[in-house]
C-alpha cells in the first residue's frame, strides 16, 4: 500500500511525488507512456518565478529572455524590456525527464506503460487498462493532464474539464531574424482568447505557436497564413509540428473528493491569459504536498480539503484579474486592438510594463494601470469600469 499514488508522470505530478518522497512517505507514480515527456507538447516558456518554485538546472535552459515585442493586428509594436532575465525557454522533454529522475532519486517508484482506465471514487481503488497491477494508495492524485481520467470521475459538471486546442511549429529561418533576447507575441481579435507566439531558440530557429477556440486544422492554417504574410519570413521551413490541449480554468471546479485530489492540468490550474500551467502547477504541488502530509499524519483524508481552500485563497485575486483581462481581449475588434496599442504607447505604458510587469502575477500591473488612469484612456468606459470593480 502506497501512502500516495500519483497518476501521471508529467512535471507537476513528479514534482509533487518528489516533495512527498522527501517527506518520507511511500510514493508510487503510474504513467501510461513508455518515455516520460515525449512527445513535446509545450512552448517551454517559464517566467522567472520558476527559480523560486522548482529546480531548474542550467543545462535545461535553452535561452533566457529579457522582454517581449507585442504586435497589434496592423503591426503597432510595444517593446517591454527588463535588465535581468524575465523568462526562460527550456528543453521541456529534458525537463520532464529530469523532474521524474529527481522524484525517483528521492524514493518514488515510477511505473511506465500503465494506463489508468478507471477509479472507484468511494474506495480510491484504481483500475489499469492491462489489468496486471493492483495498485493501492491511501491518497490518490490525479496529475494525468488535460484529459484526466481522474478528473472525469470527480468533477460534477463535465464542462468544467473543457480544453482549448494548441498548435506549434518548430521553424527554421534562412537568415538571422531574431534578437534572441526577446519573445514575440502577436494579437488578433479573431484568435482571442489565444494569440500567436514566436519563441526564438537561436537567431534562426523559433517555436511558433497558437492556442484558441479553433480545431487543430484551423490553428495550423492560421499559423501558416501568418508566416506567409510576413515578408521577412520568406523561405522559412517548418521542421516539426506539435499539438496539444490547454485546459480552461474554471473557478468552480472541484479538485478534492474523498481521498482523491487533482493537480496541474488535471485540476485546470493554468493561467487564463497565456495558457501557461507549469508555474501554477508547481506552486499547487507544494500546497498539495503540505496538505497531504497533514492528512496522512493525522490519518484523516478529510484534511485534504484544505488543499482546495488554500489554492482558492492564494490564486483568487490573480485568476479573477486574468479572467477579466481575457474577457476584455475577447470583446475587442482588430481596430480596438490597434487603437489600444497606439494609446498604450502614447501613455508611456511600455515603461510601466517594463518596470512593473510580471509574467506570472499580472494583477499588480493591471491594478497600477487602473490607478494611473491608463486603463480608462485605452478602454471603452464600460470595460474600464469592469476592471475597476475588481478592487472595490
Ligand atoms: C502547445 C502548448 C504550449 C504550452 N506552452 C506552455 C508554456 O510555454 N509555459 C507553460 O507554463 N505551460 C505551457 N503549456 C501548458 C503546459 O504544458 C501544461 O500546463 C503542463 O504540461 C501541465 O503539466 P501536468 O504535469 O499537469 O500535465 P502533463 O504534462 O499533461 O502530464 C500528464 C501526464 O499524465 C500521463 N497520463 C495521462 N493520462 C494517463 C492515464 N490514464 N494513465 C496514466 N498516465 C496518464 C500523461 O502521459 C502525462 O505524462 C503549453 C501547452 C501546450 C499544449
Amino acid at each position: 500500500m502506497y501512502d500516495v499514488l500519483i497518476v501521471g508522470a508529467g512535471p507537476v505530478g513528479t514534482t509533487y511525488a518528489r516533495y512527498m518522497a522527501e517527506k518520507g512517505f511511500k510514493v508510487g507514480i503510474i504513467e501510461k507512456k513508455t518515455r516520460v515527456g515525449v512527445p513535446l507538447q509545450c512552448a517551454g516558456l517559464l517566467g522567472k518565478q520558476i527559480k523560486e518554485v522548482n529546480l531548474l538546472p542550467p543545462e535545461i535552459i535553452i535561452n533566457p529572455f529579457y522582454g517581449a515585442y507585442l504586435y497589434s493586428p496592423s503591426n503597432h509594436i510595444l517593446k517591454v524590456s527588463k535588465n535581468k532575465p524575465e523568462a526562460f525557454v527550456v528543453d521541456r522533454v529534458g525537463y520532464d525527464q529530469y523532474l521524474a529522475e529527481k522524484a525517483v532519486e528521492a524514493g518514488a517508484e515510477l511505473y511506465l506503460k500503465n494506463n489508468v482506465r478507471d477509479i472507484d471514487v468511494k474506495s480510491g481503488q484504481i483500475e489499469i487498462k492491462n489489468g496486471l497491477n493492483n495498485f493501492k494508495g491511501k491518497v490518490i492524485v490525479g496529475a494525468d493532464g488535460h484529459n484526466s481520467v481522474i478528473a472525469s470521475k470527480i468533477t460534477a459538471q463535465p464542462q468544467l474539464n473543457n480544453s482549448l486546442h494548441a498548435a506549434q511549429f518548430l521553424v527554421d529561418f534562412p537568415k538571422d531574424l531574431f534578437d534572441t533576447n526577446y519573445v514575440h507575441l502577436q494579437a488578433y481579435a479573431s484568435t482571442a482568447p489565444g494569440f500567436i507566439w514566436m519563441i526564438p531558440l537561436t537567431n534562426t530557429q523559433a517555436r511558433v505557436g497558437i492556442f484558441g477556440s479553433y480545431n487543430y486544422y484551423t490553428l495550423n492554417e492560421i499559423l501558416k497564413t501568418y508566416m506567409d504574410s510576413k515578408l521577412k519570413f520568406n523561405g522559412y521551413k517548418i521542421v516539426k509540428k506539435y499539438q496539444g490541449k490547454i485546459p480552461v480554468y474554471h473557478s468552480k471546479k472541484e479538485i478534492v473528493k474523498n481521498n482523491i485530489l487533482l493537480l496541474g492540468d488535471a485540476a485546470s490550474q493554468v493561467k487564463p491569459t497565456t495558457g501557461g500551467g507549469l508555474i501554477m502547477g508547481f506552486k499547487c504541488a507544494q500546497i498539495a504536498a503540505d496538505t497531504t502530509e497533514k492528512a496522512l499524519e493525522n490519518d484523516d483524508v478529510n484534511l485534504l480539503k484544505e488543499y482546495e481552500t488554500i489554492y482558492r485563497k492564494n490564486f483568487k485575486s490573480e485568476l479573477k484579474t486574468q479572467l477579466m483581462v481575457q474577457k476584455i481581449f475577447k470583446s475587442l475588434s482588430d481596430d480596438d486592438l490597434d487603437h489600444m496599442f497606439i494609446k498604450l504607447k502614447e501613455e508611456g505604458a511600455e515603461d510601466v510594463i517594463s518596470d512593473h510587469g510580471e509574467m506570472d502575477d499580472q494583477s499588480p500591473l493591471v491594478k497600477l494601470m487602473f490607478k494611473r488612469g491608463i486603463l480608462f484612456k485605452i478602454l471603452p468606459k464600460i470595460l474600464a469600469r469592469g476592471v475597476s470593480s475588481l478592487w472595490k
